[in-house]
């Protein structure tokens, strides 16, 4: 009888380094090896994006995951894979880095998944992460003090199997070109855009006219569109002009523009530091910009406030910001960060949800009935009177007038150019996947 094949999992993080590392780039490599022995992967290797308000975290705290099913055994996968990943984090060295390779046999436990989807919004200490898997069978490589711990079990939990998902497809760069600057033509990026901006997310931004599939900096990508489907993005990527000849593309399941790293709270007491929330209250403060083009306000609920900031990069969304007034209910959504010579604890706003708008209301003296000239008070209680033709009358009122505000109730987000990763375009809404199934993928890597 032959042995039936199990799940595995295989979670690497914090390999990202500035002279050039990427984890997702370092995940394919090992994947490679692993196709060359005849495994079976049973999901599109996923890049999971943990909390973005960590203060150490790499680039865009994106962690990896490969899940196969296979008869060998933990060490003999661990023969396979550790060998490329241990080539690959020497090769990019970096003293402030924790890399880790984390490899689990079989189903998720409950203790993994609660702590996996704790590290989507929360900061998580290395020591809870290996109790975690205590009672697994796992095997963990790590270098230096192996904080990468988290993030490598954060891929390895978060199975993104009954949570909403996307897909990037990433294509990398010849060794050769990592000196030069990307070359994809900006032209066939807006085409695309047009023929595939539905299902495709943020890939170029009109307002500030940018390309967003292309990154900066000195990592291994040349390109990353994001979509709804692997096969609408093969053929987005086929419409590409690019004037530098890939190593390689592959297609990535990702919880990226889902919102994952919000988590609804109960009360604005709730915030601290690092975390990212979904807070709701009231508005206490005028908003007021600063020097730098911040614009600040507070918002309050019935036991806790919160500062909310609104930073510069995020251009006209700071305009929306500052048409709030004291009064006004809202939902902010954002990563908080600790408190400051300058600030309170502040909420760096990414998403904000107009729940009720306060009428501004100014009151108005009527205008005399004879001369038609705005009425002065005649004193308490004594009615109006009018000072040019001398009219009294205690019988009129005040007027009150229900002033525009420029505004309507609703959910504003910042320009694309702003996004993180993690951040759900509002465009998505509605249109969220609820389960994934595990299945023989056939197709990783794009010709
Ligand atoms: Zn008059």
């Amino acid at each position: 009888m032959t042995k039936p094949a199990v799940i595995f999992h295989i979670g690497i993080d914090d390999v990202d380094s500035p002279a050039g590392g990427c984890t997702t780039h370092l995940a394919l490599l090992m994947l490679k090896e692993l196709l060359n022995h005849g495994i079976t992967l049973v999901d599109y290797p996923n890049l999971v994006r943990l909390n973005p308000g960590v203060p150490w975290k790499t680039r865009g705290n994106g962690a990896v995951a490969l899940r196969l099913a296979t008869t060998m055994e933990l060490d003999e996968i661990y023969e396979i894979v550790g060998s490329v990943f241990e080539k690959y984090v020497e090769e990019y060295e970096n003293p402030k880095h924790q890399p880790c390779l984390l490899i689990v046999k079989g189903d998720i436990t409950h203790k993994i998944a609660l702590l996996a989807r704790r590290a989507l919004y929360d900061i998580i200490p290395p020591d809870l992460a290996l109790k975690a898997l205590e009672g697994t069978p796992h095997i963990l490589k790590c270098f230096n003090k192996g904080r990468g711990v988290v993030g490598a079990l954060g891929a390895v939990g978060n199975t993104m199997t009954s949570e909403d998902y996307t897909f990037e497809l990433i294509a990398y760069r010849k060794i050769e070109n990592l000196s030069k600057d990307r070359c994809v033509d900006k032209e066939s990026v807006k085409v695309m855009n047009q023929v595939y901006g539905n299902e495709t997310i943020l890939n170029y931004d009109p307002v500030e006219d940018r390309v967003l599939i292309t990154p900066r900096g000195p990592d291994p990508v040349l390109l990353g569109i994001r979509g709804e489907t692997p096969s609408t993005l093969i053929k987005a990527y086929k419409m590409l002009k690019l004037c530098e000849e890939p190593d390689f593309a592959a297609i990535f399941r990702t919880n990226q523009h889902t919102d994952p790293h919000i988590r609804v709270a109960e009360t604005i007491c709730e915030a601290h530091p690092y975390m990212c929330l979904r807070l709701r209250g009231t508005v206490s403060t005028k908003p007021f910009r600063t020097v730098g083009g911040h614009v600040f306000f507070k918002v309050c609920d019935d036991r806790c406030c919160i500062d909310v900031g609104v930073y510069e990069p995020t251009k006209w969304f700071r305009d929306i910001a500052e048409l709030l007034i004291p009064g006004d209910v809202v939902e902010v959504q954002g990563c908080v960060r600790p408190p400051s010579a300058t600030h309170g604890l502040t909420l760096n706003l990414e998403k904000l949800h107009i729940i009720s708008l306060k009428p501004m209301i100014v009151y108005e003296n009527p205008l005399c009935t004879v001369c038609g000239k705005r009425l002065t008070s005649a004193g308490k209680g004594k009615g109006f009177k009018c000072r040019n033709c001398g009219f009294k009358s205690k019988d009129i009122a005040r007027k009150t007038r229900i002033l525009e505000r420029g505004l309507s109730e609703g959910w504003y987000q910042p320009p694309y150019s702003a996004f993180k990763h993690v951040m759900k375009p509002l465009e998505r809404v509605g249109r969220e996947k609820r389960v994934f199934h595990y299945t023989f993928i056939e197709t990783v890597f794009v010709a």
